[in-house]
């Protein structure tokens, strides 16, 4: 990987932590030529590929794009090998060719780290739409990015192979509403919300905190 210098950054944005043009892909479903126009508009160096879980809708670029750029992939828990290591299954099942089976270059823990330019997320496991979902939280930016664990109005499915409605709740009401009403986020499918708001509208969440 190159690095680079970021010599145009003033001192306020070194200070604000802004912009250094350092970026991530999270979850690469597919359409790789599309991400790779979308990198190139926005002038970014991206130093990592993020995955939230194993599903092909969330994973089915991922190899190609590992390829074409040569970044390495982060997560997500290695409770979804499983699900990677049968990408080309789930792939034809939905009449999707052209993805492959593959492993990340580094599988993510609860209270693991990862980091892309200044920021750094922490990683917490949320079991329950997959076995092996993670959320990323970065702490000062008050954001998440959760995957299919949590929607805005909904939550995940719970009925693909390995996935459970209990674990799944469990998991938002133990690692998701503690993070605070301030936090924001944004999911794997539809606008994103605050915790605030799903805790206090979401139905699936009713009586649960
Ligand atoms: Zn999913
Ligand atoms: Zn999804």
């Amino acid at each position: 990987m190159t690095q680079r210098t970021d010599t145009q950054e003033t001192e306020a944005q070194a200070k604000a932590g802004a912009v250094t043009k350092k970026a991530v892909v999270i979850d690469p479903g597919g359409d790789v030529a599309k991400i790779q126009a979308a990198i190139g508009q926005s002038n970014v160096n991206v130093e990592k590929i993020w995955l939230t879980h194993g599903h092909i809708d969330h994973v089915g670029g991922a190899a190609e794009l590992r390829d074409a750029l040569n970044v390495p992939i982060e997560g997500p828990h290695i409770a979804d090998k499983f699900l990677l290591d049968n990408v080309v299954n789930s792939g034809a099942r939905f009449g999707i060719t052209g993805v492959r089976n593959f492993a990340p270059d580094r599988w993510l823990e609860e209270g693991d780290q990862v980091a892309v330019g200044k920021l750094t997320f922490d990683i917490l496991h949320c079991p329950g739409h997959s076995p092996g979902s993670v959320v990323f939280f970065n702490k000062d930016m008050r954001f998440a990015h959760v995957g299919d664990v949590l929607f805005n109005g909904s939550v995940g499915r719970s009925d693909l192979p390995g996935g459970d409605h209990a674990t799944l709740i469990k998991s938002i009401a133990d690692k998701l509403l503690p993070l605070g009403d301030d936090v924001g986020f944004i999911c794997g499918h539809g606008p994103g919300s605050s915790i605030g708001q799903e805790r206090m509208t979401n139905p699936f969440l009713t009586g649960v905190a």
